[in-house]
């Protein structure tokens, strides 16, 4: 898959692009380099990106409250048929849960860290 847009963080995981109308979106999830992970729906050079992890986690969270999904991950898998504001983020965090980089409750797997015994 060929990124639409220049990305030059180190820490972020690429998730793939789409184009939806007229924006060309690249997505990324990053771990900030401390594991409190943030996605990233870039549709532009100079800082032209939707960013943040935190209302996805806010929006989930609500429907868990009023709906039978069990995990925060299943509330944004649900999430992304409904349009948004956050449609860009939601998408970019459904990728990263789909991948494999964020667990039931989007936390950043570890995936090469190994814990000392
Ligand atoms: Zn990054």
């Amino acid at each position: 898959m060929e990124k639409f847009h220049e990305h030059d963080c180190e820490c972020c995981h690429y998730l793939g692009s789409e184009k939806k109308k007229k924006e060309e979106l690249d997505y990324y999830v990053c771990d900030q380099g401390d594991k409190r992970p943030t996605v990233i729906a870039r549709f532009g050079v100079d800082g032209d990106y939707y960013s943040g992890l935190f209302p996805v986690k806010g929006y989930a969270m609500q429907m868990l409250d009023k709906q039978q999904e069990k995990t925060l991950a299943e509330a944004v898998l649900s999430l992304r048929k409904d349009k948004s504001d956050l449609t860009p983020l939601i998408e970019a965090t459904a990728r990263a849960i789909e991948q494999g980089f964020l667990d039931e409750n989007l936390n950043m797997k570890t995936v090469e860290k190994k814990l000392k015994m």
